[in-house]
């Protein structure tokens, strides 16, 4: 079946405001975002970022039905020195009333070529500064039912959605966060209306060794990973092999892949991955 293409927009910055010394909030306004409704904790968004720092500009969507899929053929059909980058986050809040939408940038690498074009353009975003938004779609979260203990992990990149997640709980189930970020200064406030067990890894420290040895609560489990690939992979084997989870009950994606952008084609080792989350989502009902 084909997934129809979301809506798209230009999205105007109107508000920066650092977090920690490596994460930047953005809020972006379009009118596009009135009456907008949340359709997941961890919903993304695609963002487009003009080659020449302008208004980012993307094909229209094809109108023979061919979806997300006919859409994406077009933008790859755009000459390289003209197609924007394109690059998925997640939306940290939604004000419908406003109109706007506020993301938060990890600041990763020294600012210079090799940061990529997100992470540059978010280092240097002013008010009045414009940006092209796709979404937002859901990302990897599915709901589980019930009461199961819900355990989060992720890096940095993670901590929007985590911290959109455990804002959205309901009061009565018990969540535990574990996320791996450079050092304290990195560490955020989050809130919650659940019981929630926080546990904050700092670099060099990993998050598989911090998952690996974290308790959880008794009862059945509902986990959510994302962050680097290979990380998270190493995370979901852990929980699926040692801990025995349903595989169903373990929503994982890999956020960003060490020395790859995410201009380059999905390793085989993606698909497997993208192949295996789609199938697990498919039998959760
Ligand atoms: C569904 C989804 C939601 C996401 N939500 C967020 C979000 O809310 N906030 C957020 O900051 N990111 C988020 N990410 C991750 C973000 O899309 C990637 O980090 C992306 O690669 C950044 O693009 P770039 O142009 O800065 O770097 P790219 O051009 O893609 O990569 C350039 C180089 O930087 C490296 N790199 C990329 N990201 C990181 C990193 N975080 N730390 C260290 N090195 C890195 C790459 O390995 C590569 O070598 C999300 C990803 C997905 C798939």
């Amino acid at each position: 079946m084909t997934q129809p293409l979301p809506p798209y927009t230009i999205g105007r910055v109107v508000g920066v405001e650092p977090l920690t010394p490596r994460m930047r909030r953005i809020t972006c306004a379009s009118d596009r975002w009135r009456g907008a409704r949340s359709i997941a904790p961890d919903q993304q968004v695609k963002l487009f970022f003009a080659r020449d720092g302008g208004t980012p500009e993307v094909p229209a969507a094809p109108e023979d039905g061919s979806g997300i899929g006919g859409w994406y053929a077009r933008y790859l059909a755009v000459p390289e020195e003209r197609r924007p980058w394109m690059r998925s986050y997640t939306v940290r809040a939604l004000d419908p009333d406003a109109g706007r939408m506020v993301i938060d940038f990890v600041l990763h690498g020294d600012g210079s070529h090799d940061s990529g074009p997100a992470s540059r353009w978010a280092a240097r975003a002013a008010i009045g500064d414009v940006l092209g938004v796709l979404g937002p779609a859901v990302a990897g979260y599915r709901s589980p039912s019930g009461q199961a203990v819900r355990l989060l992990a992720g890096d940095e990149t993670a901590l929007p959605a985590i911290a959109a997640t455990l804002e959205a709980l309901p009061p009565d189930v018990r969540a535990v966060a574990v996320i791996e970020v450079a050092d304290a200064a990195e560490q955020q406030e989050l809130s919650s209306p659940a019981e929630v067990e926080v546990h904050w890894v700092h670099r060099p420290a990993s998050l598989i060794d911090a998952v690996r040895s974290v308790r959880l609560p008794a009862g059945e489990v509902f986990a959510w990973v994302a962050g680097e690939a290979s990380a998270v992979r190493a995370v979901r084997r852990h929980l699926v092999g040692e801990r025995g989870l349903d595989k169903r009950a373990v929503a994982f994606t890999g956020y960003w892949r060490r020395d790859l952008t995410q201009d380059d084609a999905p390793t085989e080792q993606d698909v497997a991955d993208a192949t295996e989350q789609m199938e697990a989502a498919g039998t959760t009902g």
